[in-house]
């Protein structure tokens, strides 16, 4: 009889062997922002988390851009151009860390420098990506207004053309991430033609950006409304390159799918420290991780955690090939999302009281992914999106 050939260890940090997926470069990618994490937020996040800021984060951004994080797979003006799965990776990496870090980034790359990107005129591209993608200039996308949130079709901002050509921008926008500390913000107004982006400086005159305060989630995180009120912008501030609601939807689809990565690393981190404690916690004599009913919950938060990573390579793929569907990312970001939420709820009943506790990362996560739940479409919305594909009924009006 042969002999039959040898497995591979069991790994518990990858039960299904899905780095064997990756390419030596991915992994480089990946090794380069967990490290970055490691050094720079991981020793002073639930400090920052229980005072409710970010300090440094206008160094934080320059450190970004040093390692290539930001508008990392974006080709040009400086960015790193990395892969799809390469930008997923590093998502990850840094929602292990906090959600707002990933946060940050996503709304600098995957929203403002995306937005820029695609549909801006050349010179907008020069005057603002390679600066972006240093980290020298910190950008936000305003698109949600205070009545007007999964409903963007609606939304009041006006922008009007004066008799010189010059745009005249009114309304105000709310959840703005990094709006505060941002250099410039890509403002969606309505227009006589439809919705049209423009790409504002925040030192224009009309323009602030007073930061909300009190917020119970994403606590080390930049978020503010943005109060436009008669900001006179230049004939060639508007986005060339679309009209309509698909231009911000796109620039979401594609957040979004960082999204789809970054809630597992918010996950494995609350698994990760569910599984130290299981196994060093004695009660009724014995470790806690030695009780079937500690190993239920552990088992199936590994397999929600590496099910939900491995439809983000698969999305990650897809995406790379140019075949990713905005369905898919709604599959994508509907499912991980809850499931990291349900990982983080999960964990904390594992540590017990400690789990409340700012020294465990779980309630930390577990109170950020309330906004992740919520932020570039709702579950609901999510929910109809794929509704919709699948019946062919559009179910939102
Ligand atoms: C921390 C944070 C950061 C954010 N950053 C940004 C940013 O950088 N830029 C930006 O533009 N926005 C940002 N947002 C805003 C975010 O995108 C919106 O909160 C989100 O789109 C939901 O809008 P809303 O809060 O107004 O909720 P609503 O749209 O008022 O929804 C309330 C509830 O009603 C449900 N609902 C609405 N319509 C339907 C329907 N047809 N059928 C069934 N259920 C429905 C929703 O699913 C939800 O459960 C941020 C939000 C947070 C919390």
């Amino acid at each position: 009889m042969a002999a039959s050939p040898k497995l591979p260890a069991f790994d518990p940090a990858d039960p299904l062997g899905i780095d064997d997926l990756l390419e030596p470069e991915d992994l480089a990618v990946r090794d380069t922002v967990r490290g970055w994490a490691a050094d720079r937020v991981l020793p002073h996040i639930a400090d920052w988390y229980e005072k409710g800021e970010l300090p440094g984060i206008r160094e934080l951004a320059r450190e970004l851009g040093g390692i290539g994080a930001l508008g990392m797979s974006l080709e040009g003006y400086g960015c790193a151009g990395a892969s799809a799965v390469q930008y997923g990776l590093a998502c990850l990496e840094l929602e292990a860390a906090d959600s707002g870090i990933r946060s940050l980034v996503s709304v600098q790359g995957s929203l403002a420098m995306y937005a820029i990107h695609r549909f801006g005129s050349e010179e907008q591209k020069e005057a603002w990506l390679p600066r972006m993608a240093a980290g020298e200039v910190i950008g936000c996308f305003g698109l949600t207004e205070p009545d007007h949130g999964s409903d963007p079709a609606h939304m009041r901002t006006r922008a009007k053309r004066d008799a010189g050509g010059e745009w005249v921008l009114n309304g105000r926008k709310m959840w703005i991430t990094n709006g505060s500390v941002a250099g410039v913000a890509v403002v969606w107004a309505q227009t006589e033609e439809g919705i049209r982006g423009f790409v504002v400086p925040t030192d224009s005159t009309g323009f602030s950006a007073p930061e909300i305060k009190h917020k119970w989630s994403l606590r080390a995180s930049v978020t503010s409304e943005l109060v436009l009120d008669d900001v006179r912008l230049p004939a060639d501030a508007v986005l060339p390159e679309v009209t309509g609601l698909r231009g911000p939807l796109s620039c979401l689809s594609h957040a979004r799918y960082g999204i789809v990565w970054g809630s597992m690393g918010a996950a494995r981190s609350s698994f990760e420290a569910a599984v130290e404690y299981a196994k060093s916690r004695e009660q009724f004599g014995r470790p806690i991780g030695g009780f079937q009913l500690t190993q239920a919950k552990l088992a199936d938060m590994a397999v929600e955690l590496h099910k939900g990573i491995l439809l983000a390579h698969h999305l990650g793929r897809r995406m790379d090939a140019g075949r990713l569907r905005p369905e898919q990312v709604s599959f994508g970001k509907l499912n991980n999302v809850r499931e990291a939420i349900d990982i983080c709820r999960t964990a904390r009943t594992i540590l017990g009281a400690n789990g409340i506790s700012l020294e465990y990362p779980v309630m930390r996560h577990a109170t950020n992914l309330e906004s992740v739940l919520t932020y570039e479409g709702t579950v609901e919305m999510h929910q109809l999106v794929l509704g919709k594909a699948l019946t062919g009924l559009d179910a939102f009006r």
